[in-house]
């Protein structure tokens, strides 16, 4: 074990991390600028470290040594321009979900006035809607306590409280109204590819908001059944799924004559976006 004295400054620390967490020297600098929510730079020009921030920052470093990822260690994500805050037991927003937000504007034929999130976490997606569609009204709803509870708290600090209403509900329980956009990010990794998910994920993350039942469409094709009603005449349902699961929603948009969808990929080019209202596709 390190002991503090041997911590009083951000040299030792890098030094120390590095060695701790089994990483080199640059990654060292990084985790520590993480961890100090400082430029890199920064950190070597303030060299010295008091006591206890040393060991706090000891302790975090301990805390990425048992797995626990580092959005939760910081209590924060960057998440497009926002950097937001992200508690432990809530849903880390992930690269993919900020490619999916980008394609919105590409793939809507209209700017959406009236937006309804299903499992929103901690508030990203309608968070970077509210500041995409500065018209926009936005339902924002979750099944977990912890997400609403931390939702509140950055859509409070973004200011968006008159724009984004939470609500806390099963799917679309309570929710009244149409909309021109219905979007979500469910849980949708298959059941089988559970247990091969990275052990910062299985360990820490909610299993709820990423399991997604047998074939990875329970969610989804419960919410295409329901949500379709709830969509207004041009309206156009946008949601994240998972690759391995085109195929079983393919079918299931054929057997319920819904022709007007089209498949996107993401940034590492897997399939990972269905919307549901445009283009299109057949079988
Ligand atoms: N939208 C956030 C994002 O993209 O980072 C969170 C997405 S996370 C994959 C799925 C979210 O759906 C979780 O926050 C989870 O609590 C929520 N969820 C799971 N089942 C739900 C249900 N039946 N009704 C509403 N939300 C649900
Ligand atoms: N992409 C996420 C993961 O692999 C899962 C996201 C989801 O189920 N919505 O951890």
């Amino acid at each position: 074990m390190m002991s503090l004295q041997n911590l009083s400054s951000t040299r030792e620390l890098i030094r120390a991390a590095s060695k701790e967490l089994g990483i080199g020297r640059s990654e060292a600098e990084l985790v520590i600028a993480t961890l100090m929510n400082r430029p890199r730079l920064e950190i070597y020009l303030k060299d010295t470290v008091n006591e206890e921030d040393g060991f706090i920052l000891w302790s975090r470093i301990q805390q990425l040594k048992n797995g626990i990822p580092i959005e939760y260690v910081t209590k924060r994500v960057q998440f497009r321009d926002y950097t937001l805050s992200v508690q432990p037991g809530v849903f880390i927003p992930r690269i993919e979900t900020e490619s999916f937000v980008e394609l919105l504007p590409k793939i809507l034929p209209r700017s959406p006035e009236r937006v309804l999130e299903i499992g929103t976490g901690c508030g990203a997606i309608s968070i970077a809607l509210a500041q995409l569609y500065p018209d926009a009204d936005i339902i924002a709803t979750d099944i977990s306590e912890p997400a609403i509870a931390n939702a509140v708290q950055n859509i409070k600090s973004f200011d968006f409280e008159s724009r984004i209403h939470l609500l806390r509900c099963d799917m679309l329980e309570g929710i009244t109204g149409k909309f021109d956009l219905i979007v979500s990010n469910p849980p949708y990794v298959p059941r089988s590819r559970m247990k091969l998910l990275p052990k910062s994920v299985r360990e820490f993350e909610p299993l709820k908001a990423i399991d997604g039942g047998e074939h990875g469409v329970q969610f989804i094709e419960k919410l295409v059944k329901k949500g379709m009603d709830y969509l207004t005449g041009a309206g156009v349902m946008a949601l994240e799924i998972d690759e391995d699961s085109v195929k079983k929603l393919k079918t299931f948009m054929a057997d319920r004559h819904i022709g007007s969808f089209v498949f996107k990929r993401d940034l590492f080019n897997k399939y990972r976006f269905l919307f549901i209202g445009v283009g299109n596709e057949k079988s």
